[in-house]
């Protein structure tokens, strides 16, 4: 009989697929490592399952123990899963900007959520990282795997994520592309890379517009799961080559394009970060392999990037309604 013993052994080994329409006028090969293929349907679930494991090794998370963590959704979607296999119980933290699906998603696994205001800063007592830490304190037996500073996150992809690329593209790959929320994924996965390639691969972060990562002050934008206002500590400063900084309006169109042309229903902050990977692309010759990462599908987005009235009303949708208008004359 051929089975997995439970979820949490599907975890990584995602597969990788090429880009062929949004990529027109590129000679690099542009490949998506598509991330929504992970059980809890993001790249999270591989840091979930390394925290977990790791702080059950060290004592931190006890049997019939409370994971606590403010999570813009897909970490707590990873935890919740594996939380619920191996007898843990879970409560999390989300900003109110996070859409109510994905808040829903994580209640479904189970898990307890707390909705806290975006808009404050974040030594406010009631922003997200404070309340988590409150309800750690209150909370008998909790734990906060805290995947900012966890150095789990990070090595989980340095583990599973550098190593996969690595085979997939039979060493082939000249450069990585990553957004950058916690840093793990660009640190760890970035770091192996290097490593393995003796520094040859170039790493590239995006960012959102506004976040710090490019230089801005912590100014809201849109894209969920990517930028910070404060430097986490998962993220390693010296691994990025560049960080390229991507608008709104250019994330969500991209995001959109990727559904309707490569037939890739994904996240925001995957459109983000193929804005990115064709700027970067777009300087490159036919040798070059250069490797995106998409974090999430895009099932929780449907009331916002996929419909158009939440895109007409941010004034999102002008540049498409007239190339829509030139194709017809066309
Ligand atoms: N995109 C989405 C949708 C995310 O949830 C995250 C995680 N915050 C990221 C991108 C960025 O990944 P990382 O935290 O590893 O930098």
């Amino acid at each position: 009989m051929q089975f997995h013993d439970s979820m949490i052994s599907l975890v990584g080994n995602t597969p990788l697929v090429k880009l062929n329409h949004v990529t027109e006028g590129i000679q690099a090969t542009v490949l998506a490592k598509v991330e929504y293929f992970n059980p809890g349907g993001s790249v999270k679930d591989r840091i979930a399952l390394r925290m977990i494991e790791a702080a059950e090794r060290s004592g931190e998370l006890k049997p019939g123990g409370t994971i606590v963590e403010p999570t813009s959704g897909n970490t707590g979607v990873g935890l919740a899963i594996v939380a619920q296999q191996k007898g843990y119980k879970c409560i999390f933290v989300c900003p109110d900007k996070v859409s109510l699906d994905k808040i829903n998603v994580l209640r479904a696994y189970g898990a307890e959520v707390v909705v806290c205001p975006t808009a404050v800063d974040p030594e406010h007592p009631d922003s997200y990282y404070n309340v988590s830490d409150r309800l750690v304190r209150e909370t008998p037996n909790a734990w906060k795997p805290d995947q900012y500073s966890n150095p789990n996150n990070p090595r989980s992809h340095y583990e599973t994520t550098g190593p996969e690329l690595w085979e997939q593209t039979d060493g082939k790959i000249t450069h990585f592309v990553a957004g950058v929320g916690t840093g793990g994924t660009i640190s760890g996965t970035g770091n192996y890379l290097k490593e393995a390639s003796g520094g040859a691969v170039k790493v590239i972060g995006a960012d959102p517009e506004g976040s710090v990562y490019s230089g801005g002050s912590g100014r809201p934008y849109l894209v969920e799961g990517v930028g910070e206002d404060f430097w986490p500590s998962a993220y390693d400063r010296k691994v990025a080559d560049g960080i390229v900084a991507v608008s709104d309006k250019d994330s969500f169109q991209m995001t959109r394009r990727l559904a309707k042309e490569e037939g890739l229903l994904v996240g925001g902050s995957c459109g983000m970060a193929v804005v990115a990977a064709l700027e970067v692309a777009r300087e490159l010759g036919p040798d070059d392999v250069v490797v995106v990462l998409l974090p999430d599908s895009g099932r929780g987005y449907m009331s916002k990037i996929f419909s158009d009235e939440w895109m007409a009303d941010y004034g999102f949708l002008e540049d498409t309604t007239s190339a829509t208008v030139a194709d017809v004359l066309r």
